[in-house]
Parts: structure tokens; sequence; C-alpha cells
């Protein structure tokens, strides 16, 4: 299930904290981002201050969550974690915040989904660390005043591009991450590995790694089940054989296009001729709730080559049909 939240409680979800890197040092990749956050946050603790509100822009499965905590870790900072689907009505925001203790990292995940109410909420608490709550109603409603303790907010979101203008001006930084190279992919399945007591020749890393769609959460989880396959049909090793018969399993095709990619993709080429067309209209073909196919499936499509955004709709690449076995038409991009 590859929801836009997938992942995130029970389950593999549970697994991922132990895999997750606990500093920026352990973090792998995203050297910018890394390298911007840590002067955020030096900064801030040469002054004694809390850091300025940050933002986490890109795909799930980044590692946006796992830095939130990290920047409450380097910060000496404790985590409070809500998500914008949760804070449905400025009264969960409002007591949220006034729990909040001198120097807390509040980390807001799918910042882009909170309720109007809490958003402008949510401005007067970053700029100037109050909020006014409404008691009451009609003409009788009176607007308390309460002060906030200075709290750095880290927002996560999968659609930068959703936030009104007012929230996402009131943060000071936005760490826009880019999906992982494969030698990036690479370390991190090696850490895992390690941390899981899994033994993995380096060339069955170098497959996974070449087959996790850019995204750590899913080499992580890619790994878990060859380790599946290499516990049950064979001795335990994670050889490159065992790598490659496992992916084919669970139907990670060499690129690491999953079901809904190819879905997508053969939507797109066989149902609409290559586009262009909308990304609703794609979702409904295959079934998918139009966020997921937009947050999830379509930014690697793109980052694959596979896809080209237009002004109007989505248009097949020249490798989308070569990638299914056809012949593109005269004209297809390349
Ligand atoms: P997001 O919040 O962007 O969806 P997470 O922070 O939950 O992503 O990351 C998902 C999982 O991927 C983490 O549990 C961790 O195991 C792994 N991960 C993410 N980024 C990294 C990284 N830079 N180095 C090592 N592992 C990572």
């Amino acid at each position: 299930n590859r929801t836009v939240n997938a992942g995130r409680i029970g389950g593999d979800g549970d697994l991922d904290n132990s895999l997750r890197p606990r500093s920026l040092g352990e973090f792998i990749g995203q050297p910018r981002v890394c390298e911007q956050l840590d002067l955020v946050l030096q900064a801030a603790r040469g002054r004694g201050g809390t850091p300025d509100h940050i933002l986490l822009s890109g795909p799930p499965g980044l590692g946006k969550t796992s830095l939130a905590m990290i920047i409450a870790g380097e910060m000496g900072a404790a985590l409070r974690v809500t998500s914008g689907p949760a804070l449905e009505r400025a009264g969960d925001l409002a007591a949220m915040l006034s729990n909040l203790v001198e120097g807390d990292v509040l980390f807001i995940d799918e910042i882009h989904r909170i309720a109007r109410p809490a958003e402008e909420m949510l401005y007067l608490a970053m700029e100037d660390f109050r909020v006014d709550v409404v008691v009451g109603k009609g003409p009788g409603a009176t607007s308390i005043p309460l002060d906030v303790a200075p709290f750095t907010l880290v927002g996560a979101t999968t659609r930068s591009g959703a936030l009104t203008g007012p929230l996402r001006d009131r943060f000071g930084f936005t760490a826009h991450m880019e999906f992982y190279d494969t030698g990036e992919l690479e370390r991190v399945l090696t850490r895992s590995a390690g941390i899981l007591g899994i033994t993995m020749q380096p060339d069955a890393g170098a497959e996974i790694a070449s087959r996790s769609r850019g995204t750590p959460r899913i080499a992580n989880r890619l790994l878990r089940r060859v380790r599946d396959y290499a516990e049950v049909r064979a001795d335990g090793i994670v050889t490159l054989p065992i790598a490659r018969a496992a992916l084919s399993v669970y139907d990670v095709d060499e690129l690491g296009f999953d079901r809904l990619d190819r879905a997508v993709l053969a939507a797109l080429v066989r149902g609409f001729g290559g586009g262009p067309v909308g990304v609703s209209t794609l979702a409904v073909a295959v079934g998918e709730e139009p966020a997921t196919v937009e947050e999830v499936c379509e930014p690697f499509l793109v980052r694959a080559g596979m896809i080209a955004r237009t002004p109007r709709g989505r248009v097949a690449t020249a490798a989308a049909w070569h990638h299914l076995g056809l012949t593109p038409p005269a004209g297809a991009l390349n």
C-alpha cells in the first residue's frame, strides 16, 4: 500500500526507526541540504537561540522525518510530532502549541494538508509566538491571547507548491530533498544490512540500490524482502542472483518501477496515445488517488525520463514507449 503517508505507523514503519540515521554525520546523501542545515543549526546553537522554522520538501521516503528527528537531536531539544490532516480544528493546534516548552521542535508532517483555521493560527505562532484562542460563538465570542514558548517548526511536505504563500514565507529555510543516486542508496543498504545483521554481497547491494526508485525507504523495504527470500529459499546470504530472483517475485522491474508506476505508464501510452493528459484523468484510469499519482509516482517517472510535464498535461517520452516494448510515434519527446 503506497499511499502518500505509507509506512509511517506500524509494520515496516516501526522497523524503519532502527534504521533511521541519528545525526547529520550519519545521514547519507543530500549533501547540499545537510550543509545548509548544519549552518542553520550551528549558528542557532552559537547564539543560544532556537533555529528558524524549517520546511522540508520532497517525495515520500527521502528522509524528511529522519531530518526532523536529527534537528531536534542536534539542538538537544524534544520533538513533538503531528500532521496536517490531524490538525482539523484550530483548537487541536492550540492545544499542541500551548504544551510546547522553550526550544521544542514541532514537526508537522504533510503540512500542506492543514485546515485553513489552523493554518491561520500557525502564522501568528510562527511569527510572534502567540495564539489567539477564540472562546464561545457568535456575538459573545471573545479572543484570548496566549503566549507560546519559542519553538522551531519543522514542516514536511510532498507538495511545496500546494502551500499557501503566507505559510511558505514564514519558513526561514527550505530544504529541497532530491532522489538519491545509486551510490548513495548502496551506502544506505550497506548500513541497514549491518544494523539488521544481514550478510549482503556488494553486487547484490548495487542491484537493490538501482531498483529502489531513488528512495531510501524503498531500498530498506526491498532489502527486507530480499532477506526473506534468501532465508526461505537459500542460506540467508544475499547474493546477486538471490537479489534478482527476489525482486522479480515482488514485481520490481530493472528500472525499479513497481506495479503502479507501470500501470500509470501503460495508461498514458496505451490508453491515451502518449498524452497529453491530466494527472487526475490518469489517476482515474489506474484506480488510484490523484495525490498518490502526483506525489509518489509522477516525480520518479519524471526523474527517470519517462514522463514530461507540459502545460497541456503529462506526455510520455520516447523512453516510455520503448520501456513498454512499443515504437514511439514520430515526434515523441526524447
Ligand atoms: P519521509 O519523512 O521523507 O517520508 P523518512 O525520514 O521517514 O522519510 O525516511 C524513511 C526511511 O528511510 C527511514 O526510516 C530511514 O530508514 C531511511 N532513510 C531516509 N533517509 C536516509 C538517509 N539519508 N540515510 C539513511 N537512511 C535513510
